[in-house]
């Protein structure tokens, strides 16, 4: 069975497959922290190994909130990825930032509260850098064919991430605009903090639906999956062009994460934490 992939494309709302593979298969991938949300499809796309997990399940059934990020991030680095490709549906909270435009998000501020944000638990403490929380070059590289392909595209740009699942009030809305946020979204946290502690390089291409409640306008679901089907096929059109120059990229600091982030004496972790964690830790634990 070829269940091995180099780039991972995880689909936000509305992106529930994508058509770019060749003999696709679907796999169910196992992990220490439970199943993803779903079986992953696994295929080639012009000679490149590429797999594809829709975040919130095929029919969208999984809240923002109720997501194995921990499931997910693990399935796709057990697969061998190295690199995923984010999509996800935000609301604008910059005025330069027009519904069906899309962004590259280059910062994140957390304003979850209530998910599991960690692989490292259990006697194992790891500080890891994350001052950066989107690759670079992966990012270069998305924004590069947008702007070739017409796109109105935005490098850079703060994602403040809320619990959900509902949408903001109007008085958090305009903290978060008055704050110099850019978009609003559910869910590239923990996602991206997940990939970042298992090494693989992580940027999102985000699609704007809407102006989120500052604007005195108000959120609503009907016009937002209006604006993410709309969205779609240019998703699909940015990620099939990018996975050859993304595929490119050798060595990048994402991917050593790590380094010297893990604070707990080797010699104190537990043997059933590091053979849980082996797929993330072992190349660290020999030190
Ligand atoms: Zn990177």
């Amino acid at each position: 069975m070829n269940s091995h992939a180099d780039i991972a494309i995880i689909g936000g709302s509305g992106i529930y497959d994508v058509t770019l593979f060749e003999d696709p298969q679907e796999i169910r991938v196992e992990t220490p922290f439970g199943l993803p949300s779903d079986d992953i499809m696994v295929g080639e796309y012009d000679g490149t190994k590429i797999c594809f997990l829709a975040r919130h399940g095929k029919g969208h059934r999984i809240s923002p909130s109720d997501l194995n990020y921990r499931a997910n991030i693990y399935a796709l680095k057990k697969l061998g990825v190295s690199k995923i490709i984010a999509a996800s549906a935000v609301g604008s909270l910059n005025r330069d930032i027009a519904p069906l435009d899309i962004v590259i998000p280059d910062q994140l501020y957390d304003r979850t509260n209530s998910r599991k944000n960690t692989f490292f638990e259990n006697g194992i403490v790891v500080h890891m850098g994350f001052a950066d929380p989107f690759c670079p070059g992966m990012s270069e590289i998305l924004y590069d064919v947008m702007m070739s392909r017409g796109y109105t595209a935005h490098k850079g740009g703060t994602y403040v991430c809320i619990e959900g699942p509902q949408f903001s009030t109007r008085a958090e809305s305009r903290v978060y605009q008055s704050l110099g946020f850019d978009i609003i979204g559910m869910t590239a946290l923990p996602e991206a903090k997940l990939a970042r502690e298992a090494e693989m390089c992580y940027s999102m291409i985000s699609t704007v639906t809407d102006y989120d409640v500052w604007r005195d306008e108000e959120v609503n679901i009907a016009s937002i999956m209006e604006n993410v089907a709309k969205n779609t096929e240019a998703v699909k059109d940015i990620i099939a062009s990018s996975i050859d120059g993304i595929q490119d990229i050798q060595e990048c600091t994402c991917q050593s994460a790590l380094d010297g982030a893990i604070t707990t004496d080797r010699s104190l972790i537990s043997y059933e934490t590091s053979r849980r964690l082996d797929l993330l830790l072992g190349k660290y634990m020999e030190e």
